[in-house]
Order: C-alpha cells, then structure tokens, then sequence
C-alpha cells in the first residue's frame, strides 16, 4: 500500500480501540495524519492501540459518540465514523445502545461535520441488504430486511443512518461518504467476538468443536482487513459519495470455512451444529463494480493467505489464555 504523505489532516476516527478502527488509524498516521481516536471501550479495547498511544500525532478519547462532541473534535476536517457493534452476537445483547450508536451517532457527527466543515465517511454495511433476495448485491438493491426482528437494532439503525447522511447531504450540503463493508475479518478480531471467523479459529486451536449454526450452507464473502482499509481511505479521497460495496466477491459455504480453518490449523477439532440464529441470511456476495469503476479498487488477499496470517495472530493471542467463545 502506498503510504506516501497526502495533505497532512486532522482526522477523527470513532470506534478506533475496535477491530477495524485500529487498522485505519494505524494507516493515517502512517501517512503522517493526526489522528483523534475516540471510543467508548464496550467492544473495543485500548490494547489495540497500544503501540499508537506514545505516537505524537495521535491522541485518545473515551467517550461515547452520542455524547456531544467536544469543542477539540471540531477541530477535524475528515470523520470516520466506525463507532458501532458490529459482531450479531453482541449486538442482539445490546440492541438499544447499539441503534443509539447508529442513529443518535451519526447524527452528533453530522451536525460536528457541517459545523466544522468536515467530511464524513461512515460505515454502513452489507446488512442493509437484509435476507437479500437479489445476488450478488449491486448498490442498487434496496434490501429485505426484517424491520422488528432480532437484527433490526443493527440493520435498521444502519439504515437509518445512511437516510440520515444523503439528508443531511441534499439539504445542507454536508460533504459524506459512504461504504456497504461485507464481512470481515482479520488481526484484532477479539478471541470472544462472536463473529465466525474468530469462533472457528479459536475453537480449532483450543481443540474444542466448531459450532456451525443450522446445516452450514448459508453463504458470506470474506475481506481480508487491510483491503477493507485500503477501500476507506480510497473512498474518503475520492469524488463519489457512494454507497459503495467494500467486499470480496469469493462467496463459501460456512461448511467450507470451517473445513478450510481446520486444515490451516491441523485441528482435529469436530464440526457440531448448532439452530441458525433468527433472521440469519442464507446468502451473501457483493457485487464490486463499483469500487472498480469509481475507487480503482478490489481485494488483493486471497482467503486462505489472511486466513493463514489471522490464525498466526490468534496463536499469539491465545498462548496465554483460553477463551470462550460467544
Ligand atoms: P468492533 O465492534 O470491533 O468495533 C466497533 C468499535 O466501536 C468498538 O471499539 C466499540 O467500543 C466502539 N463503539 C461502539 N459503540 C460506540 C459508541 N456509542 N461510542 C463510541 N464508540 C463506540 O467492530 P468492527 O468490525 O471494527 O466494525 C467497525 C465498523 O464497521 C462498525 O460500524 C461496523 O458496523 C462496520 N462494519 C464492519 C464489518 C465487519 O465485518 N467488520 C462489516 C460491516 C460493517
Ligand atoms: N456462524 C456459525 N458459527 C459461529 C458463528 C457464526 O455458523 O460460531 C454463522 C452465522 O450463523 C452466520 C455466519 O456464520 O450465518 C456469519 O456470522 P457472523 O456472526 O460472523 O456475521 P454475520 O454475517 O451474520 O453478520
């Protein structure tokens, strides 16, 4: 990735003790931005940004996005707001803090953008298609979502959020962006998640058996972190607003994931099923023509290589402790 040093900014990242926030504000310091992380710390955690905390141009808040922002916040000219449970099987414990991170969220941090001239890019995500009954998803699909179910404090509040950002767009001419991101996975994920990625791996390293939830044909598309963060900062330099898919097109079976973490690791772990919890998608791929037509972008780690290099990463993680998984 190239790293070079665009226009030196000062760049607020919400959900940046997370796993994907901690990816990005890596990224921009390493191309020489100041970074103000903030994070409220319920799914985050501050060891990831362990190794940012004595770097002089970042700086780290606790606090809650919404909350109204701080005076020091307005001093931002760009906003990534990733602040936001992303796991299912936290978020359907919290469903009332987590559509309050979307809704109430992105609301203080479009207000903060208009008034501070800033642009915001948020990220929105591939559940705003729902159960999708259109494959692979294309932008334009407008979702079949359950508006009251088990997932609609995630689903709906992204939803919500995105309706919010193209009003505050059209009326007020706040400068937004905004990305769909299809699961992913890498480093950092925390060892109880939730999240399938990080439950196999664990559960193969510690020998216990790999829960598949109903018979394991569902489908998901894995995109390894660092591509994920690569297609961010594409977006928040480039002219289109999006939405635009952040994904990657490879599509399995959570039977073939399982299988594949099993021969990447040596496992002699069992595969157990588990019911499918409610309102799960059978099926999900992105359809990412329009990253490549508008961002110039598409994934360049292939699943088994980021696979390969997370396990290495829950190794680590795990020579010290033993974890339960969500
Ligand atoms: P994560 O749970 O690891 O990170 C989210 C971070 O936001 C955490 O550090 C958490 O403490 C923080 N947070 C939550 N609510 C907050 C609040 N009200 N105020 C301040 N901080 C708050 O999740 P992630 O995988 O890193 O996801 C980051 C963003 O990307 C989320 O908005 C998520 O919806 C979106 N996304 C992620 C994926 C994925 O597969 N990782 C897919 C689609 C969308
Ligand atoms: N899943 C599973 N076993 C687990 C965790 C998840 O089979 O231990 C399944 C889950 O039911 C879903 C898929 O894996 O079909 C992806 O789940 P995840 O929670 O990672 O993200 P989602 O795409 O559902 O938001």
């Amino acid at each position: 990735m190239n790293d070079a040093i665009d226009t030196p900014r000062t760049i607020l990242v919400t959900g940046a003790a997370g796993f994907v926030g901690s990816h990005l504000c890596e990224r921009l310091l390493a191309r020489g931005h100041r970074v103000m992380a903030v994070d409220n710390l319920s799914t985050g955690d501050i060891g990831h940004l362990d190794q940012l905390l004595g770097h002089k141009g970042f700086t780290f808040h606790r606090r809650d996005v919404c909350l109204e922002p701080t005076p020091e916040m307005a001093q931002a000219d760009r906003i990534f707001n990733l602040a936001c449970p992303a796991s299912p099987a936290y978020y359907q414990t919290a469903p009332v803090d987590t559509v309050l991170s979307s809704v109430l969220g992105a609301w203080r941090l479009l207000e903060l953008a208009q008034q501070a001239g800033a642009r915001l890019l948020h990220t929105s995500t591939s559940e705003v298609y729902g159960d999708p009954e259109c494959h692979p998803q294309h932008e334009d699909y407008w979702g079949h979502v359950n508006p009251n179910g088990a997932r609609s404090c995630y689903d709906e509040g992204k939803r919500c959020a995105e309706a919010m950002l193209m009003a505050y767009h059209q009326e007020r001419g706040v400068d937004v962006r905004m990305a769909r991101i299809f699961n992913t996975y890498g480093p950092r994920l925390r060892p109880g998640d939730g999240r399938v990625v990080s439950n196999f791996i664990v559960q193969a390293l510690q020998g216990d058996d790999l829960t598949i939830y109903g018979d394991g044909m569902q489908t998901r598309s894995f995109c390894y972190v660092d591509d994920t963060v690569r297609a961010l900062l594409l977006l928040m330099d480039g002219a289109h607003l999006g939405p635009i898919n952040v994904g990657n097109p490879g599509e399995h079976t959570m039977l073939a994931l399982a299988e594949m973490i099993l021969r990447l690791t040596g496992s002699r772990s069992r595969l157990v099923f588990r019911p499918l919890p409610q309102d799960d998608p059978k099926r999900r791929c992105p359809d990412i023509g329009r990253a490549k037509a508008l961002l110039g972008w598409e994934p360049e780690v292939a699943l088994e290589d980021g696979l390969r290099r997370t396990i290495e990463h829950f190794r680590g993680v795990l020579g010290m402790r033993s974890v339960t998984v969500a």
